[in-house]
C-alpha cells in the first residue's frame, strides 16, 4: 500500500501512535533503576518497563513502541542482566505504547507472550501499529504467573481496553514484604464512547468495575503503566538522594485512584447529558 495510506490507517489505527511525537518523555532513555527487591525499572522517561529478576530467568511488563524496544534493551543491560534472559513477556493493556514492541521481543528472545483474554486479539494482530505477537497463554482475571519464585497476579481491569490489566506482586526488600500495584490504565481516553458504545456495550459499567478493585487492593508501591500516574521521575530523584523509598507510596496511589474515577465519572455524566 502506498506510504501515505499507511499513515492514514495508522491514524486510525491508532490515536496513540499519532500522538507520539508530541510526547519527548516516551522515547527518551531513562537510567535503568532498583525500585525494590527483585522489581526494577528499564523503561523510558514515560513508558514505564518493569523487569522481575529471577534465577529462572526474567519477566518484563511491557515493551513500549517497537522504536523503544532497543532503549529498554540498553537498560537491561545496564544493569548488569541479559535481554536474551527474558522468559516471559506481559502487558497492562494492547495500546501501542505498551506492546507495539512485544512481537519483536518474543522474536529476539524466544520469551513466552501472556495478555488478559479481553486484548489477546489485539496483540496477536498484525495490523499496522501492532505486535503481531504470538501469544502463549490466554489469561483470566485472578491468574498468577510464577517464575523462579517471584508470583504476579493479575487482575482484570478493563475499560480503558477490554483486556487492561492491573498486576500486583510481592517483593521482598531487606526481609520486608512489600505489595507492589502496577497500574494498567484507570484513563478515559479523548474520543473514548461510554454511553451507547456499539463495540464495547459495557464499557461504563468496567471502568466502575476497575475503581472497585484498585480500591480494594492492598498497596505499598505505587507503580503504573506510564511514569506520569505515579511521579516516577522525580520519586526518582528523591530515591538517588537517599532516605526512605519514595516509591512506597500508599497516600499517593489513594489520591490519584479517587481523582481519576472523579474524571471518569465527571466524563460519564457529561456524555449521558448530551445524549439527552
Ligand atoms: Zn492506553
Amino acid at each position: 500500500m502506498t506510504s501515505i495510506l499507511r499513515v492514514v490507517l495508522l491514524l486510525i489505527a491508532s490515536p496513540i501512535a499519532a500522538m507520539a511525537q508530541a510526547n519527548p518523555d516516551w522515547h527518551a532513555q531513562f537510567p535503568a533503576f532498583k525500585i525494590a527487591g527483585n522489581l526494577y525499572y528499564v523503561g523510558t522517561a514515560d513508558l514505564a518497563v518493569y523487569l522481575v529478576r529471577t534465577p529462572e530467568g526474567n519477566i518484563l511488563i511491557n515493551s513500549d513502541f517497537a522504536e523503544d524496544v532497543p532503549t529498554v534493551r540498553k537498560s537491561i543491560e545496564q544493569l548488569g542482566f541479559k535481554y536474551s534472559d527474558t522468559k516471559i513477556v506481559l502487558i497492562s493493556h494492547a495500546h501501542g505504547d505498551h506492546d507495539e514492541g512485544v512481537g519483536q521481543i518474543q522474536k529476539d528472545t524466544g520469551a513466552r507472550v501472556m495478555v488478559m483474554e479481553g486484548d489477546v486479539a489485539d496483540v496477536q494482530s498484525t495490523a499496522p501499529g501492532r505486535p503481531g505477537a504470538k501469544v502463549d497463554r490466554t489469561l483470566r482475571d485472578g491468574d498468577k504467573v510464577e517464575l523462579g519464585g517471584s508470583t504476579l497476579v493479575a487482575h482484570l481491569t478493563p475499560g480503558h481496553t477490554k483486556g487492561c490489566t492491573t498486576w500486583t506482586m510481592q517483593v521482598d526488600e531487606g526481609g520486608k514484604k512489600l505489595t507492589a500495584v502496577i497500574i494498567g490504565s484507570p484513563n478515559v481516553n479523548a474520543g473514548y464512547i461510554l454511553v451507547g458504545n456499539k463495540n464495547y456495550p459495557t464499557i461504563a459499567q468496567d471502568y466502575e468495575k476497575t475503581f472497585t478493585v484498585l480500591k480494594s487492593l492492598p498497596v505499598d508501591l505505587f507503580l503504573g503503566a506510564h511514569g506520569a500516574y505515579f511521579g516516577m521521575k522525580a520519586k526518582y530523584e528523591r530515591m538517588k538522594a537517599g532516605g526512605s523509598n519514595p516509591f512506597i507510596d500508599p497516600a499517593g496511589y489513594k489520591a490519584y485512584v479517587t481523582e481519576r474515577e472523579a474524571a471518569f465519572r465527571k466524563e460519564w455524566e457529561r456524555q449521558k447529558q448530551s445524549q439527552k
